[in-house]
């Protein structure tokens, strides 16, 4: 293994107090048995029944439906884990016994392929169909169902398929050509090979990687093969000639060249931090130093070019997809809730690698801005697009041209709804991205009140962390053990944290500071306490100057958290506001009713005047009036109906 730290398991951090507490419980109790009932309620559990698609649009099955099948089934396991709910637990049950029904006797599942089209055609549409992608998703459900109950029924179901695609695929196999059009399996695999020590799992994972983008390329002549070529017909998505122009055949799919030659981020953003995710762990677990310097390099580009305030990657609606360096838009721009979902999980795996905290940043930044606010308050509503400003007449003029995904409302479920399961498995998640433990260290990468149980050089340590983060930077970590031992409590220090002060017994700390995380070294015994101090003033950020859409405006960000302005708060036209630099900024608590404890900005500036005139154009006469500006964060717009929204806000320097 490459990893230097293992995770904490999420049964061993219980949430305390605090928001993200209230998160991950009203995603337990609200959200995870929801994904149930939506796939209830559209098919998609109705599907797992051997029957045959009779042609009516009404009933069409789905490709993509098993994985949200998948992710319904990982969600509800975190659930289980944070809360016993024996009716959730039953109706999984069910359902995996019609996976297990329906499973051919070959080891093959997948509804779609079963009930709608001839059996003949399974494996022979690699690069749109999603089998492998489907089948990815299952066996992340499998494992985590398997690790919430102790329950082998769903694990076996995925064995046996993944036992029939490590037959067919791999080189000691039959040896079929081919790999995922939507990557997935790879990662999946791994998650296989961690669960049951099979190491060929480990090695298809990577065969998979390997072959990706060589040439010939596979996807070309799979279609060939087909009788259709894809890289020229229309009919396949049309922007596929734009990438075929600049970056070369497939790269929409990141199958344009291998793996361990590409440098920037480009084509659909789920299918990249998916693939970047897999690269991440057979890197990991093949101890591959290049695969893993290849992860290092696109890491580098996407965070420094292409990555959102809000943690939204993936600009362009048109493919969902990366376009180019500082395009980053923001009334219409695109952000896919699913990509920063996978950018998390992808940051995770670098972090245990890397021990270095700006991953562990980027996890934090991402959670408390797109992931947060990626569903409603209710736990009940979701956003597939997350803008970082809206004008809703836009959208009531445009409703009837725009799909489900690209409105600006969060709604409760969509026609491909790959975003909801994968918000709540996400949020479900969340206790085991916490913490993690190294031979002598214990690490701490986010902070919540909360009690984490580890062990620190083969012995017990439980840490009770009490902090009011992220509205609040000061933690309190007490230590009980069983007995006094000698090891390092490894605390991140924010990216954003510029003055920070840390006591051990309430002497001053000056401990050694390592690629973000300071280290605290001694002999630990119950009753020692920790004090950090992050100090965490609001602070107004500006974009990189190529970043045009955000030149000669800023963002207001206080610790992790991206504050917007809302029409609710600020009346109609907010895009005529600007703030002034040289005031006073005021924050507190209680401004929102929907959430009370969350810390809003007020910002002095100005707001335009000549709204009653006419005349469209006129000579400019600067006129404006005195405004007071309250900023929400990010994370809770679009509670309170639609209005107007935006992240972004021209300044005026005094
Ligand atoms: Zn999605």
């Amino acid at each position: 293994m490459l990893r230097k730290m293992t995770p904490v398991s999420m049964d061993n951090v219980r949430f305390t107090g605090g928001l993200l507490k209230e998160r991950i419980e009203k995603n337990a109790s609200v959200t995870a048995p929801l994904m149930y009932q939506r796939c209830l309620e559209t098919g998609r559990i109705g599907v797992l029944r051997h029957w045959k698609w009779d042609g009516n649009p009404e009933t069409e099955p789905h490709p993509f439906w098993d994985s949200d099948i998948g992710k319904m089934i990982e969600s509800a396991a975190y659930a289980l884990r944070q809360r016993p709910n024996a009716e959730l637990e039953k109706k999984i049950d069910q359902v995996i016994e019609r996976l297990e029904a329906l499973q051919l006797p070959d080891g093959y599942l997948n509804s779609y392929f079963q009930a709608a089209v001839p059996e003949e055609g399974r494996f022979q549409n690699l690069y749109y169909m999603h089998e492998l992608y489907c089948a990815g998703h299952l066996i992340e459900g499998a494992v985590a169902w398997y690790e919430a109950t102790g329950k082998r029924k769903f694990l076996d179901i995925m064995i046996r398929y993944a036992d029939l695609l490590e037959e067919l695929f791999s080189d000691s196999g039959r040896g079929m050509p081919g790999y995922a059009g939507h990557p997935e399996i790879e990662l999946a695999l791994v998650r296989l090979f961690r669960a049951t020590g099979e190491k060929k799992y480990l090695n298809l994972a990577r065969t998979f990687l390997d072959r990706r983008g060589r040439e010939p390329y596979f996807f070309e002549q799979e279609s060939l093969k087909r009788g259709v070529d894809t890289t020229r017909t229309a009919n396949q998505k049309r922007h596929l000639k734009f990438f075929l122009e600049r970056e070369g055949p497939y790269a929409e799919y990141q199958a344009h060249k291998p793996v361990r030659l590409q440098s920037a981020p480009v084509g659909h953003a789920v299918r990249a931090m998916y693939l970047y995710s897999g690269m991440a762990e057979v890197a990991d677990c093949c101890e591959d130093e290049g695969l893993l310097e290849a992860c290092r390099v696109l890491w580098d580009s996407v965070i420094h070019t292409q990555y959102a305030i809000t943690g939204g990657i993936g600009a362009a609606s048109n493919g969902e997809r990366f376009t180019f360096a500082y395009d980053l838009p923001n009334e219409h721009t695109y952000n896919e809730s699913c990509a920063s979902v996978a950018l998390v999980q992808w940051a995770d795996r670098m972090l245990q690698m890397e021990e270095d905290a700006q991953y562990a940043d980027i996890i934090e930044q991402t959670l408390y801005n797109v992931v947060l606010g990626s569903v409603s308050h209710d736990g009940e509503r979701f956003f597939y697009a997350n803008y970082l400003s809206v004008y809703p007449r836009w959208y009531q003029n445009a409703s009837k041209a725009l799909n489900d995904k690209m409105q600006a409302e969060r709604q409760p479920w969509f026609q491909v709804s790959c975003c909801p399961p994968n918000i709540c498995r996400l949020i479900g998640s969340l206790g085991g991205r916490m913490a993690s433990v190294s031979e002598r260290q214990l690490w701490i990468h986010q902070y919540a009140a909360c009690r984490i149980e580890a062990s620190m050089g083969g012995r017990s340590i439980c840490l009770d962390m009490d902090t009011d983060y992220p509205w609040d930077g000061r933690v309190q970590m007490r230590i009980r053990t069983e007995q006094a031992q000698e090891g390092t409590l490894a605390l991140r220090i924010p990216g954003w944290c510029r003055t920070y002060r840390l006591t051990v017994n309430q002497e001053s700390s000056k401990a050694k500071m390592e690629k973000g995380y300071v280290h605290l070294t001694r002999i630990w015994e119950t009753g020692d306490t920790v004090r950090l101090e992050l100090e965490m003033p609001v602070t107004l950020m500006q974009a990189h100057p190529k970043v045009r859409e955000d030149c000669g405006k800023v963002a207001v960000m206080r610790g992790p958290v991206v504050y917007c302005v809302e029409g609710e708060d600020n009346g109609e036209e907010i895009s005529n506001l600007s703030i002034d630099t040289g005031k006073e900024i005021k924050y507190s608590a209680g401004m929102l009713t929907v959430q009370p404890e969350a810390v809003c900005i007020e910002l002095a500036g100005y707001r335009l005047k000549g709204n009653e005139e006419k005349r469209l154009y006129r000579p400019a006469d600067f006129r404006r009036e005195p405004a007071v500006i309250r900023a929400i964060p990010y994370f809770l717009r679009g509670n309170r109906g639609f209005t107007e929204m935006q992240v972004w806000l021209r300044y005026e320097r005094a």
